[in-house]
């Protein structure tokens, strides 16, 4: 019995779990997430299980408190952590569903630490920044990789080598690399630029990165080269000498037109197989991202387009800074699209117009649907109401999102029930009508001022009502969906709400808190909110259902 044991367990032995960091090299923004995602992606389909960690050099604890359009999207995990916009790639590309152990930020990190200092935890040592600041971050990422059971974890580092902020999960990554010598591989996402004057692609900055990298103890084992165009295989041998890496282990990484070109283009360069073999492992299956690039083509056929126009309240400072703080509504939105084999036209219009000059509302006309997102406070929301009154009248199809739904309910209060003044508690504290009012549990909260994780948040279940648009579009009874906010429909309102005609199709199982308001088929093609956001929790392969029934709506309406 003993022998027979012996030799099955050289079988049994799971191999060692790979660790693989992403760092970034000469400037930010150059999509270290992205390509975080597509080798996520990449390597799930040689049949490996694979998670990704986010760590954020941010003293913010999380970042549920961050001006998303200074910082980009919060994005709210299934468990309601409040996170950076990455994650949702990492999901939306890799098809997982993280939790809080799977992002980091300097303030977490710290807190931690100093709250294990105070509970006597390092039994009356002197804690410092070094050792014992990377080695909670390496606690973390072992915890992590350990809980999701994964055979390869990737990890980004947020910033650019070279930064202050970054220098101790740099050291976290060496350190690892120290305790596992063949199981933590690193990879520098780069840039390298075209000037205009020269016009040639200069391969300097990213030797620079590298050196940079190299005075950290750390040296990259592939470089992900980011540029306007491919790299030529002279640019490739230059980094490769001088950067001492591979050749082949030099990824070409051109701009592309879609995010979701990008898995396929790395595998054009074999992304997949360089990287299976420096981690000494060998594909298990190989489908080539077959699903993946039929989706993929689907929408670069697609000709024609839907026209949707985003309403809300912006600052004038240009679409990129809008398009970050929704990442992932326009990435819905996307996905949807290529489901109903369109592309998506985006329009970002600003409420504050409506205010000003109603005629102004007459422009609607010109999109197949109107879609308001979430957001906070009372600047631009009488443009939105008057936006949403259009829509409904003119029965041009709306799709509302958490505050979305929120004033989509005030506006059918106002104008259906004649309650002139019908508001959020959110904007009018003194209102006679709330027929939105703020959640019990969160007067306390922001009474004492404590605003940070303190709304209502993360993934929740609601019953859908037979017979209803929602019903029909999530072909189920029961849903989960993702929540960030302080404010309900105020149950006082409910009877005569749906009284005057709006149906409140979906409810939290106990029927107190309504989730998903909408108007009859009949009376209007598509006029629904949801006090959620389903936009969290849609992919190119699994498309959001309520994106696509709003979307099919608006693909019937437009001429
Ligand atoms: N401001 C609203 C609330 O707090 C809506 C929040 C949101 O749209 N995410 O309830």
């Amino acid at each position: 019995k003993k022998n027979r044991m012996a030799t099955r367990s050289p079988q049994k032995k799971k191999a060692s779990t790979k660790y693989i960091f992403v760092v970034g090299g000469v400037m930010s923004g150059v999509g270290k997430g992205v390509a975080t995602s597509s080798i996520g992606l990449i390597l799930q389909s040689k049949g490996y299980a694979v998670t990704a960690l986010k760590i954020d050099p941010y003293i913010n604890v999380d970042a549920g408190t961050m001006n998303p359009t200074e910082h980009g999207e919060v994005f709210v995990l299934r468990d309601g952590y409040e996170t950076d916009q990455d994650m949702g790639n990492y999901e939306r590309f890799m098809g997982l569903e993280l939790s809080r152990d799977h992002y980091m930020t300097t303030g977490l990190v710290y807190k931690t630490v100093i709250e294990k200092e105070r509970n006597l935890e390092y039994g009356g040592r002197c804690v410092e920044v070094v050792p014992h600041i990377p080695q909670e971050v390496i606690r973390r990422i072992k915890k992590a990789v350990r809980t999701s059971k994964a055979d390869i974890a990737i990890i980004e580092i947020g910033g650019t080598v070279g930064e202050y902020q970054n220098i101790l999960f740099l050291e976290a990554a060496r350190i690892m690399k120290l305790e596992h010598p063949n199981d933590v591989f690193s990879v520098l996402v780069s840039y390298l630029p075209i000037p205009s004057k020269i016009g040639e692609m200069k391969t300097k900055p990213t030797q620079y990165a590298v050196r940079t990298l190299n005075s950290t103890g750390i040296q990259p084992d592939f470089i992900i080269a980011r540029s306007d165009r491919p790299l030529d295989e002279k640019r490739k041998e230059k980094l490769a000498v001088n950067c001492s890496i591979r050749k082949e282990d030099v990824i070409s990484a051109p701009d592309v037109e879609s995010i979701y070109d990008v898995p396929l283009n790395f595998e054009q360069d074999h992304l997949g197989d360089r990287f299976l073999k420096k981690l000494g492992l060998k594909a298990k299956k190989r489908d080539n991202l077959s699903v993946w690039e039929k989706r993929v083509m689907r929408n670069r056929k697609s000709t024609e387009t839907v026209r949707i126009g985003v309403v809300g309240k912006y600052f004038k400072t240009g679409d990129y800074v809008f398009s970050d703080a929704y990442i992932s509504v326009i990435e819905a939105l996307k996905h949807a699209a290529c489901e109903v084999g369109r592309k998506i036209e985006l329009d970002w219009i600003d409420s504050a117009d409506f205010e000003t000059d109603p005629k102004r509302l007459e422009s609607l006309r010109q999109y197949q649907g109107i879609l308001v997102p979430g957001g906070f406070g009372g600047r631009g929301i009488e443009g939105i109401v008057s936006a949403i009154r259009f829509c409904r009248e003119e029965k041009v199809p709306y799709f509302g999102l958490c505050y979305g739904m929120q004033l989509m309910v005030i506006e059918y209060a106002r104008s259906v029930m004649k309650l002139a003044d019908a508001h959020t508690k959110e904007v009018n504290g003194t209102t006679n009508h709330p027929v939105i009012d703020i959640l019990p549990e969160q007067v306390e909260k922001l009474r004492k001022k404590n605003f940070g994780a303190t709304m209502r948040l993360g993934q929740y279940p609601a019953m859908l009502k037979s017979g209803s648009i929602a019903r029909e579009a999530y072909k189920s009874d029961a849903i989960l969906e993702r929540h960030r906010h302080r404010y309900e429909v105020n149950p006082e309102y409910i009877g005569q709400i749906e009284a005057a005609g709006l149906i409140f199709s979906a409810t939290s199982p106990d029927g107190v808190l309504m989730e998903i308001a909408e108007l009859p088929k009949k009376q209007h093609p598509f006029f629904l909110g949801t006090q959620f956001h389903p936009e969290f929790q849609s992919s190119l392969i699994a498309p959001h259902p309520l994106f696509v029934a709003f979307l099919r709506a608006a693909v019937k309406e437009g001429k």
